[in-house]
């Protein structure tokens, strides 16, 4: 893993913002985050949450850590990721879709257009005449479903499906301590 200036130095205590979002994810992730259980009494001691599907803010602001669960599968996605990039100094590939596409990826030896045909127009008990949604309040979806590190820059990865409780437990204590995140054999793993 890279290394890190600390990002809770200890002489200039202030709580870490911190920022998440769940691109073409699950939400597993999250809960797995939240599965800190009584520990998220201790953690909200030194970080405050910025745009989070755990907050109601809208836009981001200038943050230490983003945490990204999910892969990118629509044009969205892509421009959620760049702001996040641009406002978090450390960003992190939560859980195997971010990381690698995850399962949602299997859809890359599918051809999109036929994907989109069969579920919304030739699924058995379809309605006659159903079409594919074409709201341009819709985000397109992109041919292939990629990890985060092909459209930017990724600080850290935090493996699994999801990542345990106790990984994102040691992950951000360690970071909040200023030391590189240090997993250890116990806590990585990609299932
Ligand atoms: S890595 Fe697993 S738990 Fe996390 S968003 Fe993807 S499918 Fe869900």
């Amino acid at each position: 893993m890279n290394s890190l200036k600390p990002l809770y130095p200890t002489h200039q205590p202030r709580k870490l913002k911190v920022a998440t979002v769940s691109l073409a994810g699950c939400f597993g992730c999250h809960m797995s985050f939240l599965d800190i259980d009584e520990r998220l009494l201790e953690l909200i001691e030194h970080i405050e949450f910025d745009r989070s599907p755990l907050t109601d803010i809208k836009q981001i602001g200038h943050c230490d850590l983003g945490l990204i669960e999910g892969g990118l599968c629509n044009s969205e996605n892509v421009v959620v990721l760049k702001e996040f990039r641009a406002h978090c100094k450390t960003l992190v590939a939560v859980g195997a879709c971010a990381i690698n596409g995850g399962l949602p990826a299997q859809r890359n030896h599918l051809d999109l257009a036929q994907m989109l045909h069969d579920v919304y127009q030739s699924r058995p008990g379809m309605t006659v005449g159903s079409v594919i949604p074409n709201d341009p309040e819709l985000p397109l979806p992109l041919n292939k479903v990629h990890p985060i590190h092909e459209v930017v820059h990724v600080d850290y990865f935090l493996p699994g499906c999801p990542p345990s409780a106790d990984a994102f437990w040691q992950f951000l204590t360690d970071l909040m301590a200023g030391r590189t995140p240090h997993l250890g054999h116990g806590l990585m793993h990609y299932d």
